[in-house]
């Protein structure tokens, strides 16, 4: 327990650790004044000081610059076994059919072995705290045991409108183990091409009451607006190879983002996942429907399916509210905040460190609706603190300082 109150009025400093940084990113802005951080003994944050009253030889002194914990708004901890199993940029239809039909084909052992090391590599990574997607519950207990936050996506996939209070029943089931689990939680759709009309605003109305975040894939590929404009294109090869007819589904004639949102309209926040593929239009259009959209960026995934990036700038005109994933190891090389920043850092070089800083920090806390606790350095609490260096407009992690 941390007595920040107690610490802060009181004159006497030690067991408390004094930290500084040649630059201190404080979760929104890099602050002037470069003050110390001052700790407590179970490292929560007190205060900020001044130099002077601090006692030199109790003071720890980085070079770079120190941030609070890592939120990595999407990952898939549950596919950590199949890191290195997919061929790089072979494209969305093809990732997709590999998962449905290679997910299921590994032993149990592989897949815990995989969920146990992912939750580690985040964690040493410098990420404290986690939106990550289940469609089983073989994540749980890591999750539960983990010195990392998560919350728990339930998703949900039924595009055939016909199934969907079987759909839902199942995730409710599966909802209902993680609360068990004591694992806070949402259900939350796959993808536009995956959840039908009804299960959408299913989901849509069971968050009313928490308003907890919901999360959804959204125009990963040109194909999904391809799908929705004219129901053509890979997606509806892929109901073809799955051998699921789709005679119920008609193309809106809009691109999916359109066509889809009006159903999530009582979500709180509501975080879409990748956008490679979503227009200026889109943008502009669907921040005016939703006033708590999160638009999150998994650049290196990206890379690895589709070999394509969403256009920032697009976004950044906007002001969209940009957070950041790592999306799963089935599609990237590693979880790990700062290499999902360097790649964006070297496409779009004229991007500042304090802006990607800061969606990897608060806004993606704000987006999980856990800001009260992480993303920031907040009095009382301990929300992680990282060591980076930064040098040829690139980050690289150093250590964690908490
Ligand atoms: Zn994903």
């Amino acid at each position: 327990m941390c007595h920040a109150e107690f610490f802060s009025a009181s004159l006497v400093y030690l067991p408390m650790r004094f930290i500084s940084a040649a630059h201190i990113f404080d979760g929104e802005k890099f602050l002037n004044k470069n003050p110390i951080l001052v700790l407590d003994d179970k490292n929560c944050f007190v205060e900020y000081s001044d130099r002077k009253s601090i006692d030199r030889s109790n003071l720890e002194h980085y070079d770079g610059i120190i941030c609070p914990g890592f939120v990595n708004a999407h990952c898939h901890l549950e596919l950590s076994h199949m890191k290195g199993v997919f061929e790089e940029k072979a494209g969305m239809l093809n990732f997709a059919k590999n998962i449905i039909t290679k997910r299921m084909t590994f032993p149990k052992e592989q897949i815990q072995e995989g969920i146990v090391e992912a939750d580690k590599m985040m964690w040493e990574n410098g990420i404290v705290a986690v939106g990550d997607i289940s469609n089983t519950q073989d994540t749980f207990e890591t999750k539960q045991r983990s010195k990392i936050f998560y919350h728990t996506f339930i998703e949900l996939i039924g595009f055939n409108p016909e199934r969907v209070e079987t759909v839902f029943a199942l995730g409710k089931e599966l909802q209902r183990m993680a609360s068990n689990a004591d694992l806070k939680n949402s259900l939350v759709p796959h993808a536009p091409y995956s959840a039908s009309d009804s299960l959408m605003q299913k989901i849509s109305a069971d968050v009313i009451e928490t308003k907890y975040p919901v999360s959804i894939h959204n125009q990963e590929t040109e194909e999904e607006n391809l799908f929705f404009k004219k129901k053509e294109g890979d997606f509806a090869e892929l109901y073809k190879f799955l051998q699921m007819p789709i005679d119920f589904f008609k193309p809106s004639g809009y691109s999916s983002l359109k066509t889809y949102l009006p159903n999530l309209s009582n979500c709180g926040n509501l975080i879409l996942v990748h956008n490679t593929f979503s227009s200026k239009e889109d943008i502009i259009w669907a921040n005016k429907f939703h006033e708590q959209l999160y638009w999150c960026l998994c650049p290196n995934a990206n890379l690895f399916i589709e070999n394509t990036l969403p256009n920032i700038n697009d976004f950044l005109k906007e002001n969209c509210r940009m957070v950041i994933g790592t999306d799963s190891l089935a599609s990237n090389h590693s979880l790990s905040m700062t290499d999902e920043i360097n790649v964006l850092l070297s496409h779009f070089n004229w991007i500042k460190i304090a802006d990607a800083l800061k969606w990897a920090t608060s806004n993606g806390a704000a987006a999980l609706g856990i800001q009260n606790n992480f993303g920031k350095f907040i009095k009382g609490k301990n929300t992680g603190m990282n060591h980076l260096n930064y040098g040829s407009n690139q980050l690289t992690f150093n250590k964690k300082l908490t």
